[in-house]
């Protein structure tokens, strides 16, 4: 494996495949992820992805964004990512992901927090359709390496500059040095009991980052989702998407009595499921699908197929649901082009924050935010590519960096955790 990029990137989601696709075809770039390609949060995604539907909408848009965010959001980075939307849409549909439509239109679903229907969608897998179509635009580019299996475990930096990462693959430890890091490594799931990620999403890129001093932001603000399906097993919960609740799925207590406004933004309805719960001493609600007016089994085929083997047909009967961690709207603190406090080192996507979501996310604004701020961070690598030159460490250097590293990393555990 050659060791010198141009362009190193980490992760292989959204945010990975988009800034991948947007760096200038003459770059040497590198992309490892930690599992399979298949294996990201990007694939689970089911609701869909937020567009501005005409310039009509975007004080709605912006209003209903806000709001979720408990008016913490940094308006500059809501309107960016507001203005971006139609354009990386087309962008998607020109790569040939397939959205619903009706008579040849665009067809907008609602979500919980959203005033009025902007969400598109494939079925109830967008994310799947998303981000399988941009792997493959990906991998069909000759400039881009891919290497699965392979897990950065530390950033290389050398006069206060990011020169590159350590990477634990199969065949051991290797330094891959480049002009450019881009962290996309994702979200903190991993490290809850209970959570709608991928197990092997663990902050790797924010506990690396904070370890080497990088500057962070909103970190203790996690996303608890209302609705993901009852289980006694241990592992990720299976997520019953916002999107059920938007086209008329109703939550009930243990008497089949309606409790809440299923349309709140998601810690709202989490806080009121909570509640129920203890009054009815139960560790779940119900959700019933009944009042949908489309047919369910063929609007929400994945979340019809999954209930089915876990004994429960949506089509007859309510489901048992508990909130569980979802989303990390803190991270590695971005500015609008993604980059970090740390010289050459970029973030994009669920690992990176730049107040988009203020306190709380507004349902199906990440993948469009991921969307939108990776491509930001590729052209502005592609615009300041040819200032660099190669830097390399000494072993020296290297050895001194990772004793602080092991030190400092368990610090974004104890943060999360509130401790
Ligand atoms: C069940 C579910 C449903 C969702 N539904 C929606 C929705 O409908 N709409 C919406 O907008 N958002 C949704 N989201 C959120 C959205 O999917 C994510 O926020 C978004 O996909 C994040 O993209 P990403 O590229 O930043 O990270 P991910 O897609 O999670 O990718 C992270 C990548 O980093 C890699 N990685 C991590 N650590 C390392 C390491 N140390 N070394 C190498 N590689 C590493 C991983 O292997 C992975 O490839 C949903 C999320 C979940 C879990």
């Amino acid at each position: 494996m050659k060791n010198y990029y141009d362009v190193v990137i980490i992760g292989s989601g959204v945010a990975g495949c988009f800034s991948a696709l947007h760096l200038p075809k003459e770059m040497d770039i590198c992309m490892v992820t930690k599992e399979q390609l298949n294996k990201s949060d990007s694939f689970l995604a089911q609701g869909g992805i937020c567009v501005e539907t005409s310039a009509d909408d975007y004080e709605a848009f912006m209003e209903d964004t806000l709001k979720a965010g408990h008016y913490e959001n940094d308006r500059e980075s809501v309107d960016m990512m507001i203005k971006s939307s139609a354009e990386v849409i087309h962008e998607l549909i020109d790569y040939g992901v397939a959205f619903e439509t009706r008579d040849g239109e665009l067809l907008y679903t609602k979500e919980g927090g959203h005033s009025k229907p902007r969400i598109l969608h494939f079925k109830d897998e967008t994310g799947k359709a998303i981000t399988h179509t941009l792997l493959v635009k990906t991998l069909e580019n000759r400039h881009v390496r891919v290497f699965e299996e392979t897990t950065m475990v530390d950033l290389l930096v050398k006069d206060e500059h990011c020169i590159g990462v350590q990477i634990e693959s199969p065949d051991g430890l290797l330094n891959l040095y480049s002009k450019f890091v881009i962290l996309a490594t994702g979200g903190v799931g991993g490290l809850y009991e209970h959570s709608t990620n991928y197990r092997h999403l663990t902050g790797d890129g924010i506990a690396i980052a904070m370890a080497h001093g990088v500057a962070m932001k909103d970190l203790s603000y996690v996303q608890i989702h209302p609705t993901t399906l009852y289980s006694e097993e241990p592992g990720r919960r299976f997520l019953i998407s916002e999107a059920v609740r938007g086209e008329g799925g109703i939550l009930l207590n243990k008497a089949g009595e309606r409790f809440t406004d299923e349309l709140k933004p998601r810690d709202v309805v989490s806080k009121a499921i909570h509640e129920q719960m203890e009054k009815d001493n139960l560790p779940y609600v119900f959700l019933s699908f009944a009042e949908i007016e489309t047919d369910v089994k063929e609007r929400f085929p994945a979340i019809y197929e999954r209930c089915l083997r876990e004994g429960y047909d949506i089509t007859k009967e309510p489901i048992k649901v508990v909130p569980a961690q979802h989303y990390y709207m803190g991270g590695i603190k971005i500015d609008l082009e993604g980059r970090t406090s740390l010289e050459c080192l970029y973030a994009a996507g669920e690992a990176a924050c730049n107040g988009v979501h203020g306190a709380n996310r507004l349902a199906s604004n990440s993948l469009l935010e991921s969307l939108v701020f990776a491509k930001r961070a590729a052209l502005d690598i592609a615009a300041r590519e040819d200032t660099f030159e190669p830097v390399f460490l000494s072993s020296k250097e290297y050895q001194d960096g990772r004793e602080l590293l092991e030190e400092r990393r368990e610090k974004l555990k104890g943060v999360l955790r509130n401790e």
